[in-house]
């Protein structure tokens, strides 16, 4: 799949749920409607659209949400999936995942090929870690890490940074997770769906942040790219990478290898702009996947050339009305 741009899409991100069972305040609002599970694809569906993308050349494929492993029977999907690791047709299945069914999943998650995961963490003080989840306990999303790394399994950190919330906090974050052997990816805020808070005040430049970390530490431009949008550092110090995601100070629509499918069937060929494709009328139209392989190229032929996320300060609105856990991420 190749896009009008030259890009060629060989990443798929799939929310598998909207739902989660944290309340994030920079994500979702208090009291989030959540589709009703009558409108969600099931896990067989999910498969099937997971692999004509496969089929049409994705390489990488990460389940995402709302909180993946809060979906029901999730393990299925993930088991089936990894045939085609075994097939050497897919190159890595990952997650996100917020940590907090970890413990219970880590060794299956290995069993079934996941070598990598993204943990999103933001805070290492319970309190902190609490209110900024609305409900989240920090000690199971810390016991869930030490699953996964038992389990032999790689992780990098993702903390998005707020100002006044956790921005005293980067340099606990870096010890933390390079201490732990994990890289750590730091992340702006992006303006995504009505929340309860204003997030003019959360934003926190990442160019800020990157001065201030300076003063403490030796930052090395790395080399390291995993195709997607983070420019990482080598931390002298520690040894260890940092990433920075900077979607409003910096442009890093020029080598996007993705697009995103929503646990509803809905394809979004940018995580920044409202145009996208039903994919579940195509998938359910007929047993064969030649509709759905159609609706798919006829997608990939509008990706737009980038996003122009914009936090409106005049009007308080979010640029893009869905909300992160529609598309994950
Ligand atoms: N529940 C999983 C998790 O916590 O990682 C996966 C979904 S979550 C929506 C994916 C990532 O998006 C998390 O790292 C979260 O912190 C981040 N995120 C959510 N809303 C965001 C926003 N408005 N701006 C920047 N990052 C956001």
């Amino acid at each position: 799949m190749v896009d009008p741009f030259g890009r060629s899409i060989r990443y798929l991100r799939v929310s598998v749920t909207d739902r989660c069972d944290f309340r994030c305040v920079y994500c979702m609002a208090e009291d989030m409607q959540f589709l009703p599970k009558r409108d969600l694809l099931s896990l067989e569906e999910l498969d099937r659209l997971c692999t004509v993308f496969i089929e049409k050349g994705v390489k990488k494929l990460r389940l995402t949400g709302g909180e993946p492993l809060v979906r029901r029977n999730i393990m299925s999907l993930v088991r089936s999936l990894s045939r085609h690791i075994e097939a050497g047709r897919l190159e890595e299945l990952t997650l996100t995942t917020n940590g907090s069914q970890l413990a219970r999943y880590a060794g299956e998650l290995a069993d079934a090929g996941v070598k990598r995961i993204n943990v999103s963490l933001d805070t290492l003080d319970p309190e902190r870690f609490r209110a900024l989840t609305r409900r989240g306990d920090l000690a199971v999303v810390l016991a869930g890490i030490d699953a996964a790394q038992k389990a032999g399994i790689a992780i990098k950190i993702n903390a998005v940074a707020l100002k006044g919330v956790n921005e005293d906090e980067i340099d606990d974050l870096i010890r933390f997770s390079h201490g732990r052997g994990m890289d750590l990816t730091l992340i702006e805020t992006m303006p995504l769906g009505e929340i309860d808070g204003d997030r003019t005040e959360q934003y926190l430049p990442l160019s800020l942040v990157r001065r201030r970390l300076e003063e403490t530490w030796t930052l090395a431009a790395s080399g390291h790219r995993t195709g997607g949008p983070a420019r990482y550092f080598t931390v002298a110090e520690t040894g260890g990478r940092i990433g920075f995601i900077t979607p409003l100070t910096h442009n890093f629509c020029e080598s996007c290898n993705r697009v995103r499918v929503t646990c509803t069937g809905t394809l979004f060929m940018c995580l920044g702009q409202e145009d996208a494709r039903d994919l579940r009328a195509p998938l359910r139209a007929s047993e064969g996947n030649e509709l759905l392989a159609a609706a798919i190229d006829e997608a990939i032929a509008r990706k737009p050339k980038g996003h122009d996320f914009i936090i409106d300060r005049d009007h308080q609105r979010p640029a893009l009305g869905r909300h992160m856990s529609v598309t994950g991420g």
